[in-house]
């Protein structure tokens, strides 16, 4: 049991990076911004070795799809860095690091039912990004979003600049959210992306200093003072659009086009007709998985697409590609009731952690079992930080010395009518409660 002082939640203020570790529970974690989200066969062996050798062999899928390499030594952290410098996953400086917030479509270039292969766009802004001083003063976590449609669309990831495809050529520009909440500006050619988002940063910048308390993310700025000020700055790279008009495709609102992209679709890419590359997608509880698992998928495949949906897509898939996941505990079953569980490291991966988050609701997957059918999320804390998910879930665990409070409906930290309860209480109590809540008894 730890005391109160240590139960505390705890404000980092800084996204890690590989010229940034953060130091965690398990030693230091570096995470690996991967341009477009393409990782060849042969580096993701390589990063498999080098989370093996210098770390604790586990690393994390992060839902901003990067690979977050866990429990490294600090003095691991040289030659890590130096390894991933030569495959040129290493920025110049923590600055031009940073800034590279960049979600890819996952299925660019592999799914042609999507407008555009969005691939050489995103690497072409990824390297803007880098290259941009301006933009390195933009604050932590503000992020950009190049989807290219289809099957791997990106209508439901939230960031602060999205450009969504129109048709092959040009992107519906809009500021602050997901597809559906984010205010549309008006739209750009694919060439002129980077330095559309060029400009939007420095307008972000700009506008936000002229307000007393200035929001750290685009979404709080258009709320504050709409988008006129970013329509008169980029009249010349956007065709705006009139405040509360959206761009239609034949008639159809952009984001109607789009159904549900959450993973896994074990046939996403089948290939034939309509994929032009067959792809398998793997999923792992809480985005987990281990040096040991990512070099046998890798030598399973062709190369991996890292997806902000905690799974992974294997490109070109050999004949035992399914039964090395299987082996190795993927998800392979958008049935898989694991999906519906969410998880901090907990104990072990952060300092603050009192209980083994994952046990508990892998536990609580084994117990409640058909009962998490209708459920949509169950979400273990570690503490009251929610660093998983801070919003309400279904199911809701919070973490304190050791013990749990449980709650339906509920934030973490919210006042709970179960509390200090064992995990073997807990998991008990869970499934007692979704008994009462789902067949009455
Ligand atoms: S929510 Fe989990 S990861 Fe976040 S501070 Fe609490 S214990 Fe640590």
């Amino acid at each position: 049991m730890t005391s109160p002082v240590a139960s505390q939640p705890r404000r980092r203020g800084v996204c890690p990076g590989v010229l940034v570790p953060m130091q965690v529970g398990d030693g230091f974690l570096l995470r690996v911004r991967v341009p477009a989200g393409v990782l060849p066969a042969d580096h993701a062996r390589r990063i498999a070795e080098l989370g093996d050798r210098y770390g604790n062999g586990l690393i994390d899928l992060s839902q901003r799809g990067n690979l977050q390499l866990r429990g490294i030594a600090a003095d691991g952290l040289e030659p890590v860095t130096e390894a991933l410098r030569g495959m040129g996953y290493v920025s110049g400086d923590a600055a031009s690091e940073a800034v590279r917030n960049l979600l890819c479509s996952p299925t660019a270039g592999l799914d042609r039912t999507a407008p555009m292969d969005v691939q050489g766009v995103a690497r072409t802004l990824d390297a803007r990004l880098a290259e941009d001083a301006a933009l390195h003063r933009l604050p932590p976590k503000f992020g950009w979003l190049v989807c290219g449609g289809g099957i791997g669309h990106l209508a439901d990831s939230s960031t602060d600049v999205r450009f969504d495809p129109v048709d092959g050529e040009r992107f519906q520009v809009s500021l602050g959210g997901t597809l559906a909440k984010a205010a549309p500006l008006g739209f750009c050619r694919a060439e002129d992306v980077a330095d559309v988002a060029s400009a939007l940063g420095r307008a972000f910048s700009e506008l936000r200093a002229t307000l007393p308390e200035p929001p750290r993310r685009m979404a709080g700025l258009v709320a504050g003072m709409g988008t006129d000020p970013f329509r008169t700055r980029l009249s010349v790279l956007i065709s705006p659009l009139s405040p509360g008009e959206r761009i239609k495709v034949r008639g159809t609102h952009l984001m109607d086009l789009f159904g549900s992209a959450e993973p896994p679709h074990p046939n996403l890419l089948p290939g034939g007709e309509k994929g032009s590359q067959s792809g398998k997608v793997v999923a792992f509880p809480f985005g987990r998985l281990t040096a040991a698992t990512l070099a046998a998928l890798a030598s399973a495949c062709a190369e991996i697409r890292i997806t902000p949906w905690r799974a992974l897509i294997l490109v070109a898939p050999s004949k035992d590609a399914e039964a090395v996941a299987h082996t190795h505990g993927a998800i392979l079953s958008h049935n898989d009731r694991r999906l519906k569980l969410t998880a901090c490291s907990g104990a072990g991966g952060c300092d603050v952690g009192t209980t083994d988050t994952h046990a508990t609701a892998l536990a609580i997957a084994e117990r409640a079992g058909p009962l998490l059918d209708p459920v949509r999320m169950v979400h273990v804390s570690g503490c009251a930080k929610g660093c998983a998910h801070p919003a309400i879930a279904d199911v809701t665990l919070t973490a304190r010395d050791g013990v749990y409070d449980v709650a339906l409906n509920a934030k973490p930290g919210d006042a709970s009518p179960y509390t200090g309860l064992s995990p073997a209480d807990a998991v008990a109590r869970v499934a007692d409660l979704l008994t009462e809540e789902f067949t009455g008894a």
